[in-house]
């Protein structure tokens, strides 16, 4: 995989890269939406294409569980099979049995869980899960890790993390093995719970890896936001510069830009399009919930400058009916409209980068953009 620094920021670790992956060359920083079961939800992938996505997010452990590997297999790999020409990145699948299954048990062979789907039985073991990502010819494949919730006690912090490395050591000489099938990219993650000792360890086990990339797992998993905020800057310290950073799950526009600041390159998030889904879409003065009265006969598109196609299109007072009525279209115009605002967000963001204004960029966005929902 080539990857490329293009400019970095002088006033704070922000920067701008190229990577070179299988389907395309992406530019970063980049926003990647998530498309669980094989799309993302309530969109057409070409609708995500157009806006100018090129890399979208997978979810091994759904599509493993359904419609299983051999189906996707036999389709010819994931972006055949789900109409998506341009680059994928799968997880492992260990996030979703964390968050997911509805029993889980982690052995050192690999993650022994029940499927919140039949309650079957499975073991994700590190070389299935990098054997599956080869079979979906993912551009870029996550290694097994455990991640864990705020709160545990340093040494259930250091077995998870130790087991991690472990892990991601298997993954790495499974995917060595499996290059001649398929030639993507595999990520370690660097973990070590809320301890910064443990962290600083498991970024230094992951740098010395040398895999193509290195992710942050573990963050954004319910601990406060200034707790988010000091380890993922104390993380991004000791990531390998010369690698693509990856932070795992985090996608609101106030955690975006502390994460861009900090050196990170690449991040996903099922936020945008979820809380489309519930009616809140995104404006540069904060959310908007679509189904208050107060927008039964406002006129005005979701945005005024927004070059979306439902901005383009629909008004507020459209959108209100739409959700009021629990019409499909609801979701997918809101959808639309988030997925474009994090686009646009993003390529701003970018902009401010090369300019080297990224600071100013973001301290003008955040003295308009309430997080919480604007009345
Ligand atoms: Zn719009």
């Amino acid at each position: 995989m080539e990857f490329t620094i293009l400019k970095k920021s002088t006033k704070s670790k922000a920067r701008r890269t190229r990577i070179v992956l299988p389907h395309g060359t992406i530019e970063t920083p980049v926003y990647m939406p998530v498309g669980t079961n094989g799309s993302v939800k309530a969109i057409k992938h070409q609708d995500v294409a157009d806006m100018g996505y090129r890399l979208i997010l997978g979810n091994t452990y759904h599509l493993y569980l359904r419609p299983g590997i051999e189906v996707i297999k036999q389709a010819g790999g994931l972006h055949q099979f789900t109409s998506w020409p341009h680059n994928i990145l799968t997880d492992s699948g260990g996030f979703q049995i964390f968050s997911l299954a509805p029993f889980r048990k982690i052995k050192e062979e690999g993650m022994y869980f029940r499927s919140h789907i039949d309650g079957s039985y499975h073991m994700l073991t590190p070389e299935l899960a990098v054997q599956l990502q080869c079979g979906f010819r993912s551009d870029i494949l996550m290694a097994l890790d455990q991640c864990t919730a705020p709160g545990i006690t340093e040494k259930e912090a250091v077995k998870a993390m130790e087991i991690t490395h472990r892990w991601a050591a298997r993954c790495k000489e499974e995917w060595l093995r499996c290059n001649d099938q398929w030639d993507g990219n595999l990520f370690g993650i660097v973990q070590g719970n809320f301890f910064k000792n443990l962290r600083k360890e498991s970024a230094q086990f992951i740098n010395d890896l040398d895999l193509p990339g290195i992710a942050i797992g573990g963050l954004s998993v319910g601990e406060e936001p200034p707790v988010f905020k000091d380890f993922l800057a104390y993380t991004c310290e000791y990531l390998d510069e010369n690698k693509p950073h990856y932070l795992m799950g985090v996608g609101t526009p106030e955690y975006i830009l502390e994460a861009f600041e900090d050196g990170v390159d690449m991040l996903d998030c099922v936020y945008a399009t979820r809380i489309a889904r519930n009616g809140a879409v995104f404006t540069h003065d904060g959310l908007l919930a679509m189904k208050k009265e107060r927008f039964a006969s406002d006129f005005a598109p979701i945005e005024e400058g927004c070059g979306c196609y439902t901005c383009r299109h629909y008004t507020r007072a459209f959108l209100r009916q739409m959700f009021k009525t629990n019409e499909i279209m609801g979701p997918m115009l809101a959808t639309i409209h988030n997925l474009q605002f994090m686009y646009d967000l993003v390529e701003d963001i970018k902009k401010s980068i090369d300019n080297d204004c990224f600071k100013t960029f973001k301290k003008d966005f955040l003295s308009r953009y309430t997080g919480g929902e604007r009345d």
